[in-house]
């Protein structure tokens, strides 16, 4: 399988690469991603073929008919990755919430957030291609809580790769500072940045485009790459378990084999999201994607009226920060999909140099036919993890967002599959005061929600409490420059 560029080729990059060369290179021409060249079917023969393969059987077999160039056994132990997960039978549990819907757990890893569904696998993947190539790698991570956890996790004492990874000091919960800071491993380092999730960013993208950084760089002959959703090493991953899931529906009686089902999916950088949509596109029987969001509900725009802008929008911290995002990466891959390259190139030109673009007619309805949208404010998103507690359920405020979509956006009668991204520890605070018990702190709040609930803390997230702080480092962000390089 090859890849090709969203926006187009500019005559000095190749006009395709091979799956280890996107990994390793991720940014495409004209600031454009890479895509699959096209989609491996996946027909009622692979399904039926898979309806009682383990998950590590249907990735093995769905990422070989992809044909990406990484050896077998490489792939492999890549995979073992999930035995670490709570039931390696089956890392993706699910959890009946009504009779006609089911929350899929994407949770159940070391950083108790989705992130590990495919950061587990690529992190050991990357490490083995740098390895195999005799290079260096540095992934610089940006982070609002999730991604950094989960991308210190799966490269710790991996040869060949470093990692920086930099957080808005207070911004996190203390769950999430504290699976940062405690990370012990020569090859990572953590930073604590003065300043919101915004400032943190910025500050890493003047970094990286700065030309002393890149001589340093150059000179210690170290690479960068990246592991966030730009990087399609993520995405295969992610496409996996909305087969899995379809195939427990299955399993489940929920559905007979071939029949449609819904997925709700809590959209940030659209990553999970294009997921699901390359699954349907190839021939999983998914009537819509449902995507859901908090306040700041730039996708619900994009979907429901063709309108991306950015001009007269500001960031709001929500209950729901992962989901924090105004520029979400992956619309790109999804336009490309369905305009072609040239106009992708356009809508993208117009958002970087207008702050918006606006679809056709035609091209709003292309995107309807795949996906709807709708968002839910943190004071609906509390009642509905107050309501569903009720019944037994706890979940975490972005899976929260989940419900409205559920219950306003399907047309049909259709059995449906809710994607749940972080387990409820990560947010602990939030669910108590869903629940009435407004917290001083994680400790107090994980404390009185399995002290009134029926839930339970795991024990990664018990021992962080007791774990030394190994990244002590606060600075402003004029320091940052000055850190990175002495970690080098
Ligand atoms: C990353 C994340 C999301 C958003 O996922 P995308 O693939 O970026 O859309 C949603 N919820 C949680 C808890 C996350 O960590």
């Amino acid at each position: 399988m090859q890849f090709i560029e969203t926006r187009g080729n500019d005559g000095k990059n190749p006009a395709s690469v091979s799956f280890s060369e996107a990994i390793l290179s991720p940014s495409a021409s004209f600031g454009g991603l890479y895509v699959p060249q096209s989609l491996p079917a996946i027909d009622r023969a692979f399904l039926e073929k898979h309806m009682t393969s383990h998950y590590k059987t249907l990735a093995m077999d769905y990422l070989d008919t992809f044909g990406i160039d990484i050896d077998k056994d490489v792939v492999q132990v890549a995979l073992d990755r999930y035995d670490a997960f709570d039931d390696p039978k089956n890392p993706v549990p699910l959890s009946e919430i009504e009779e006609d819907c089911c929350v899929a757990e994407l949770y159940h890893g070391p950083t108790r957030a989705f992130k590990d569904m495919a950061l587990q696998p690529f992190g050991y993947i990357l490490s083995k291609l740098a390895q195999q190539r005799d290079e260096n790698y540095l992934i610089m991570a940006a982070t609002s809580g999730d991604t950094g956890p989960a991308t210190l996790e799966t490269f710790k004492n991996q040869p060949n790769v470093k990692v920086a990874c930099l957080y808005p000091d207070g911004g996190t919960s203390d769950v999430q500072r504290l699976q940062m800071v405690t990370e012990d491993a020569p090859n990572l380092k953590v930073i604590g940045v003065k300043g919101n999730f915004d400032d943190t960013q910025h500050t890493l993208k003047e970094l990286l485009a700065s030309a002393d950084f890149k001589a340093e760089l150059e000179a210690k002959h170290i690479k960068l790459s990246a592991a966030n959703s730009v990087n399609f090493g993520r995405i295969i991953f992610q496409i996996i378990y909305h087969i899995h899931s379809y195939l427990e529906m299955v399993r489940r009686g929920k559905i007979a084999m071939g029949e449609k089902i819904y997925l709700v999916v809590p959209s940030g950088n659209f990553g999970n999201a294009l997921g699901g949509y390359y699954a349907k596109k190839a021939g999983l029987p998914v009537e819509k994607i449902l995507i859901s969001s908090n306040i700041n509900n730039i996708l619900t725009d994009w979907i429901e009226k063709g309108e991306y802008d950015l001009t007269n929008r500001e960031l709001i911290m929500t209950e729901s920060p992962a989901m924090d995002i105004l520029k979400s990466s992956n619309i790109e891959r999804i336009m490309f999909d369905k305009f072609g390259a040239a106009r992708t190139k356009e809508l993208m030109e117009s958002l970087a140099q207008n702050g918006k673009f606006i679809l056709s007619e035609a091209e709003k309805q292309s995107l309807q036919e795949d996906f709807s949208a709708s968002y839910s404010d943190d004071t609906e998103c509390e009642n509905e993890i107050a309501r569903y507690a009720q019944k037994g359920y706890i979940m975490d405020p972005h899976t929260a967002t989940c419900i409205k979509a559920y219950e306003t956006l399907r047309e049909k009668p259709l059995p449906t599959v809710i994607y749940s991204t972080a387990e409820w520890t990560k947010f602990s605070p939030t669910v108590a005061k869903a629940l009435g018990h407004p917290a001083e702190g994680d400790v107090e709040a994980l404390k009185w929600v399995t002290e009134h609930t029926n839930v339970t803390v795991p024990p990664m997230i018990d021992a962080l409490f007791e774990k030394p702080i190994v990244h002590t480092i606060v600075v402003e962000k004029e320091a940052i420059k000055g850190e990175m390089l002495s970690f080098l």
